[in-house]
Order: structure tokens, then sequence, then C-alpha cells
């Protein structure tokens, strides 16, 4: 999708630390990390939220969350990591590509901020 940060990330024109590629998704750091381990998940096709692509993507969404856990345990956070999905500009989503914030490496409060 033409101006999508992350598809110009999934599509290599902007470089990112990336720690995991499949033919479904693509996993990088986060630019501006909240935890020692905070990596971003997406799915190569563009979705708007994580809404849109449990009903477009079923499977993809599935291969998301398992992409998660495998960040997580390549991360060594395996056993106490955060999986989020910020939905809505009012949730504080900022960019309008699905992504997974994989947190973890302290302590995680909740209910989050
Ligand atoms: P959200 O606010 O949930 O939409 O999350 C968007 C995330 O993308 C934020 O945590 C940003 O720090 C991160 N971000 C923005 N630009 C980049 C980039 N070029 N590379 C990696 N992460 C980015």
């Amino acid at each position: 999708m033409a101006d999508c940060l992350f598809c110009s990330i999934v599509a290599e024109e902007i470089p990112a630390d990336i720690v995991l590629s499949n033919d479904d998704v693509v996993a990088f750091r986060d630019i501006a990390p909240q935890a020692p381990v905070h990596v971003l998940v997406v799915p190569r096709d563009h979705h708007a939220n994580v809404g849109e692509l449990a009903s477009a993507a079923p499977a993809t969404t599935a291969t998301l969350l398992q992409a998660a856990q495998e960040v997580a345990a390549d991360e060594g956070v395996g056993d106490a990591y955060r999986v989020v999905f910020n939905t809505g500009a009012g949730a504080g989503q900022t960019v309008f590509h699905v992504h997974a914030h994989v947190i973890g490496g302290r302590n995680l409060e909740w209910p989050p901020g």
C-alpha cells in the first residue's frame, strides 16, 4: 500500500533491524523500544488492524502469533512477555498496518497505562 511505513519496511525500501522473516510475516526491532525486548511483528500484506487481519486472513493471524512466540523465545523472554495490538488512534495506534508489539525483558505492570 502506498504511503504505508510498514509496507515500505516489508518491501525493504526502508531499513529495519529484522529478526525474523518468512513468507507471511516480518519481525523487526521497534525504533523506540519501551523495554529491553521490543519487536514488531507484521504481516507482509496490508491490513489496518488486528480485527481486519483476523477477518480477512485467519491463517496469517495464526502465523503472526506463532512468530511472536518464536521471537520471544529467540530473544530469551519466552517465559514472560506481552503481545499488544493497539487498535485505533484512541488506543495509541499510530501506524495503520497491523503489528504485534512483542515486549519483554523487564517487569510488566498490570493494568497497562
Ligand atoms: P503503534 O503506536 O501501536 O501504532 O506502534 C507503532 C510503533 O512503530 C511504535 O512503537 C514506533 O516506535 C514504531 N516505529 C515507528 N517507525 C518505525 C521504524 N521506522 N522502524 C521500527 N519501528 C518503528
